[in-house]
């Protein structure tokens, strides 16, 4: 049985582990809502299901397919007269470490639990393996598609900077996996989705182009709506960046400014 002693000094280890962990967030949160130096973005990939097909697809990854998503982003922000490169996105290679995964139908308190495992893990993995230079690091657990062909939900959180995304080791993915690493990516910067409980998107804020008229159809995805909004009861998936931009309100969130 554990002593008295013993246990409260596991309760003092975990006090300062969280105490740590929420000191570095509160430093990483205000260097990206300055948005006055560009944000080093690292991504790992993580062989989800120990098949060959989802080995071989993560050994030919390389920086050059996840830059759509570094172009994207440069690019909104430009347009919202942020004047440097917001982000620069780089490949880290395959991580051997599988980071705690969420609980499949979680209720509130175990997702928070699991939120609160999965910072204090990314920290302590950056402590002790030196990763530790990136603003934000994106773990992207790999599947293959025979064997899995509906993903789970992916995460990103804005507390701790990182995000855990579900993607399909497959090549005619690579856009819309990259759309959901962008959309990830966009809620550690503080963005919150803009769709409903039937993946529709909320007007006018998960509209690419609320003000449009004709409001429909819409050209482009709003990147935390999701979809592309055709008619009132139609929508269609964005099949890579092209087909998305970040609206007002998304923009808004993450202290982009607004004119
Ligand atoms: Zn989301």
């Amino acid at each position: 049985m554990m002593s008295q002693n013993t246990r409260n000094i596991r309760y003092l280890i975990l006090l300062l582990i969280l105490l740590a962990v929420a000191g570095n967030e509160m430093m990483a949160r205000l260097k990206v809502a300055s948005w006055d130096q560009t944000l080093q973005v690292r991504i790992y990939a993580i062989n989800a299901d120990s098949r060959p097909v989802t080995k071989n697809y993560i050994d030919g990854l390389g920086t050059k397919d996840f830059k759509s998503i570094e172009a994207f982003i440069n690019s909104e922000a430009r347009r919202y007269d942020i004047d440097i490169d917001a982000i620069k996105v780089e490949y880290a290679g395959e991580l051997l470490e599988i980071p705690p995964q969420p609980p499949l139908l979680g209720s509130v308190l175990e997702n928070i639990f699991w939120s609160l495992r999965f910072r204090a893990w990314a920290w302590y993995w950056g402590m002790t393996t030196g990763n530790r230079t990136a603003d934000v690091n994106l773990f992207v657990n790999y599947f293959d598609l025979e064997t899995t062909p509906a993903l789970h939900h992916s995460v990103g959180l804005r507390g701790g900077l990182i995000g855990l995304i579900n993607a399909f080791a497959d090549n005619a993915y690579r856009g819309s996996n990259n759309v959901v690493i962008a959309h990830e990516l966009m809620h550690t910067f503080g963005a919150s989705d803009k769709y409903d409980a039937s993946n529709q998107p909320i007007f006018p804020d998960g509209y690419a182009d609320a003000y449009q008229d004709p409001l429909y159809p819409q050209k482009r995805a709003e990147i935390m709506g999701g979809r592309i909004p055709l008619s009132p009861t139609q929508l269609r998936m964005p099949e890579s960046l092209s087909d998305v931009a970040v609206g007002v309100f998304s923009a808004a969130e993450m202290h982009w400014p607004i004119n």
